[in-house]
C-alpha cells in the first residue's frame, strides 16, 4: 500500500481538524487528502508517474505536505533537498537520481534554477496563493498509485565520505513502519500537537514530525527554522505535546532567558547526536519534563533504538531497539561482542533502507547477510541498554546538520593555493562540534579569502570556522591525514 494512501486514508475521517499550521497559515486533513489529489492531478498531466523522481526543495510550510504526498500518490519517488543547498550541489544531486522535476519554494527560485541547469529536471515553483489558485483548476486525481510494499518512496542523499551523492533508497514500508512504530510508543492522538521544529527534509523531521503526526491525526504546528524565544512562544501558544529535536535545540532553549515551566510537554525526544548528560538534567530541572534520547540514521529510516520514558530510561543510553528491529554489537569480523565491548553497531529490521541508489558495490558493503553496518561504534549494557561511543568515520555533526569532512576538503583542493587539506570536528559547548580546517600552502591567500572561497561553494554550515595554515599535515606511514593530532594541537588562528 502506498504510504500517501495509508497515511490520508485513515486521516480523512478527521475531515475539518487542523493536520498542519504555520502561524496563521493552516491545512486541515480533508485539504490536505483535495490538494494532494489536485497536485497528483497535475503530475500525471505532466507525465510524471511511477519510478520518477521529483525532487522537492522546500522549507518547513505546510505546502511541504501536499507536494510530498501528492508526489507519492502517483507512485513517483520523492527526493528531498535540503533548501540550504547551492547550485553544484542540487545540480549533483539531479543529476545521480535523473529527477524529472524539481520543486522549489519560490524563494530558493534562483539557485534551483541554476542547479537544475543541464539536468533532466524542471522546475516548478511554489508561490502559496498561486499554488493553490493552479490547483484549484486541476481535477483531482484520487487514483493513489497501486505500489509494493518495497518500491521506492523516498531517496534521501548524504554526500558521503568519498564525496560522491549517496542516495539513501527507502521504501513505502519503511517510512510507514517506522512513523506507525514512531506513533505508537509515544501514544499520539488526535488531541496531540507535535512540533515541527526538526527540517522535514531530512528523515528524522519527516518520520517523527510529519508522517508519525498524520498516522496518529495529530496536528504539526511548523516552524520555519529553529529559534529559541521562537519556539518557546509555539509550544505556549498551541499547547505543544510532543517535541523531536536535535541536542543543539534542547540547550538553545536552555540558554534561553525567558523560558520557564514546559510541563504541557507529554513528550521531549532527542537524537541525530550525542546529548550531554548536563544538558539532559538541567533541562529536565529547568522545564520539568523529561527528554528520552534516541538513535538512528537516515539508513533506518531513521529510527533504529530509544529509550522509553520514566524507570525504563537511562541517562546516556539510546535505550534498546524498537519494535520489530534488532540491534548489536560485532567485532571487525561481523561476531557479536559480549556486553561491555566496544564495537560496531549493526541493525536489522522493516526499517533498514533498501539500498544506496545505483549503488550495488555501496549497498553490499553496508548490508551484509541482512545487517546493515552503521559506521558507528558501541556497547550493550548487561540489561540490554545500548551506549554509543563514538563514529568509526570522521563525519562531523554541526548542530544536527552532517558535515562529511571530505567533501569540505575537496572545495579547499579547488584552489589553487592549496596544497593538503584536512577537516576535523572540535567539540563545541552549544553546537556539539565546529569544524575546523588546517591547509598545507603552495602560494600565499589569506585566511579570509580562503575561508569566502568554500562559503560560496558550499551550504553555510558545512564551511569551516577557523581555518589554521601548517607547513605540512601530520601524516601516517600509509598516507592517511592524522586528523586525531590535528585536534590535538591549538590552531592559530
Ligand atoms: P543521519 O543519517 O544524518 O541521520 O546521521 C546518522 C548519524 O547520527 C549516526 O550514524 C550517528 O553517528 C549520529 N547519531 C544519531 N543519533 C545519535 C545519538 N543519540 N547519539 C550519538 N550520535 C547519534
Amino acid at each position: 500500500m502506498n504510504l500517501a494512501d495509508r497515511l490520508l486514508t485513515a486521516a480523512e475521517r478527521l475531515g475539518g481538524r487542523a493536520v498542519l499550521t504555520l502561524d496563521e497559515a493552516e491545512l486541515t486533513y480533508g485539504v490536505l487528502g483535495e490538494l494532494s489529489a489536485r497536485l497528483a492531478g497535475l503530475l500525471r498531466c505532466r507525465g510524471i508517474g511511477p519510478g520518477d523522481r521529483v525532487a522537492i526543495m522546500l522549507p518547513n510550510v505546510p505546502e511541504f505536505g501536499v507536494v510530498y504526498y501528492g508526489v507519492l500518490r502517483v507512485g513517483a519517488v520523492v527526493v528531498p533537498l535540503d533548501p540550504l543547498l547551492k547550485r553544484r550541489e542540487i545540480a549533483a544531486y539531479l543529476g545521480d537520481c535523473g529527477a524529472r522535476l524539481l520543486i522549489a519554494w519560490h524563494a530558493f527560485a534562483e539557485t534551483a534554477e541554476a542547479g537544475s541547469a543541464g539536468t533532466k529536471a524542471d522546475c516548478f515553483f511554489v508561490v502559496p496563493e498561486e499554488f493553490r489558485r493552479l490547483l484549484r483548476q486541476v481535477a483531482p486525481d484520487r487514483d493513489v498509485a497501486a505500489t509494493r510494499d518495497d518500491d521506492t518512496a523516498v531517496i534521501h542523499y548524504t554526500s558521503g565520505t568519498t564525496g560522491q551523492p549517496k542516495g539513501i533508497e527507502l521504501s513505502h514500508t519503511n517510512l510507514a513502519g517506522n512513523a506507525a512504530t514512531v506513533a505508537r510508543m509515544h501514544a499520539l492522538g488526535v488531541d496531540d500537537v507535535v512540533l515541527g521544529a526538526l527540517p522535514l527534509y531530512h528523515t528524522f523531521g519527516q518520520t517523527c514530525a510529519l508522517n508519525a503526526t498524520v498516522q496518529a491525526g495529530a496536528r504539526l504546528t511548523l516552524l520555519r527554522r529553529f529559534e529559541a524565544g521562537r519556539a518557546l512562544e509555539v509550544i505556549r501558544r498551541d499547547g505543544v505535546t510532543v517535541f523531536h529535536g536535535v541536542p543543539t535545540m534542547f540547550i538553545a532553549l536552555l540558554d534561553h532567558p525567558g523560558a520557564s515551566d514546559l510541563s504541557m510537554l507529554r513528550v521531549c525526544a532527542s537524537g541525530g547526536a550525542a546529548l550531554p548528560l548536563d544538558v539532559l538534567r538541567a533541562y529536565e530541572t529547568r522545564f520539568g519534563c523529561e527528554i528520552i534520547e534516541g538513535y538512528g540514521l537516515s539508513e533506518t529510516s531513521p529510527v533504529a533504538a530509544t529509550n522509553r520514558g520514566g524507570h525504563h530510561r537511562r541517562p546516556g543510553s539510546i535505550g534498546w531497539p524498537i519494535r520489530g528491529v534488532e540491534m548489536k554489537i560485532v567485532d571487525e569480523d561481523g561476531a557479536e561482542t559480549p556486553p561491555g565491548e566496544i564495537g560496531e553497531v549493526v541493525v536489522r529490521g522493516p526499517n533498514v533502507m533498501k539500498g544506496y541508489w545505483n549503488d550495488p558495490a555501496g549497498t553490499a558493503e553496508a548490508i551484509r547477510d541482512g545487517w546493515f553496518h552503521t559506521g558507528d561504534l558501541g556497547r550493550v549494557d548487561e540489561d540490554g541498554y545500548f551506549f554509543l561511543v563514538d563514529r568509526r568515520r570522521d563525519v562531523i555533526i554541526r548542530g544536527g546538520y552532517t558535515v562529511y569532512p571530505r567533501e569540505v576538503e575537496e572545495v579547499l583542493y579547488e584552489h589553487p593555493a592549496v596544497r593538503q587539506a584536512a577537516v576535523y570536528g572540535v567539540p563545541h559547548p552549544e553546537l556539539g562540534e565546529e569544524i575546523e580546517a588546517a591547509v598545507a600552502l603552495r602560494a600565499p591567500v589569506t585566511r579570509e579569502d580562503l575561508r569566502d572561497f568554500v562559503k560560496e561553494r558550499v551550504a553555510a554550515y558545512k564551511y569551516p570556522r577557523r581555518l589554521s595554515f601548517v607547513d605540512e599535515l601530520p601524516m601516517s606511514p600509509t598516507g592517511k591525514i592524522l586528523k586525531r593530532a590535528l585536534t590535538r594541537t591549538p590552531l592559530g588562528g
